[in-house]
């Protein structure tokens, strides 16, 4: 059995896939999971990997992000897709027209789930609000700068590398790694079998 990404976002199935190459075996489910309102994200992929979880019965993954510009004390947060089908990225920068202080964090908790029961790990990337640069990624990308380029300016596979999402699944890769007990296929044994 694979891992199971859930998400409605290919683009995030990508980055996962790539953090994972080599490692675990993983296929994109595209289940849309209802949001509870909660101002922690991880509360929010909790509650999607629930449901997920009701809904397939498989070991897998879910995961929120947020956005959280420090000069806007946290806005847009945990709602961060609303406000990005909304106001999007020139919204958020008018907001911050005059504003020095252009601090602001993503951060991204997947939530795993299996027969076990569900378990939480988070991710932060640090950077500041900029004008928009750069053709690739998604979402806030842009305009989110990660020391000197915007996300938008990093291939997929360097994105994938230093991403609030990468740090996120380092911290679930380090736990399936150490957690012999955890089922999945390309585990630590198949791992080590390869590397060696
Ligand atoms: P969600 O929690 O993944 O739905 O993401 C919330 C919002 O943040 C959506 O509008 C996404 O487009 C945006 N977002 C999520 N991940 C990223 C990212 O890695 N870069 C830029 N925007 C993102």
């Amino acid at each position: 059995m694979k891992l199971a990404v859930v998400t409605g976002n290919p683009n995030k199935a990508r980055e996962v896939a790539a953090c994972f190459a080599g490692v675990l075996e993983v296929e994109h489910v595209a289940l849309d999971c209802p949001e509870l309102r909660d101002d922690d994200v991880g509360e929010i992929a909790r509650g999607k990997a629930e449901f997920a979880y009701r809904t397939l019965s498989r070991p897998l993954i879910v995961d929120d992000t947020g956005l959280f510009v420090d000069a806007l004390r946290g806005f847009p947060g945990s709602y961060a897709a609303y406000v990005q089908k909304t106001i999007g990225n020139a919204g958020i920068l008018k907001l911050m027209e005059g504003v020095t202080d252009r601090s602001a964090r993503f951060e991204t908790a997947i939530a795993f789930a299996d027969e076990r029961g569900i378990r939480v790990f988070r991710g932060i990337l640090p950077g500041t609000i900029v004008t928009p640069r750069g053709e690739e990624g998604f979402g806030y990308d842009p305009i989110f700068a990660y020391e000197g380029r915007t996300l938008a300016e990093m291939p997929l596979s360097e994105k994938s590398r230093v991403s609030h999402r990468a740090r996120a699944l380092e911290a679930f890769r380090a736990w399936v790694e150490q957690d012999s007990g955890h089922g999945l296929p390309g585990d630590r044994t198949v791992n080590r079998t390869k590397n060696e």
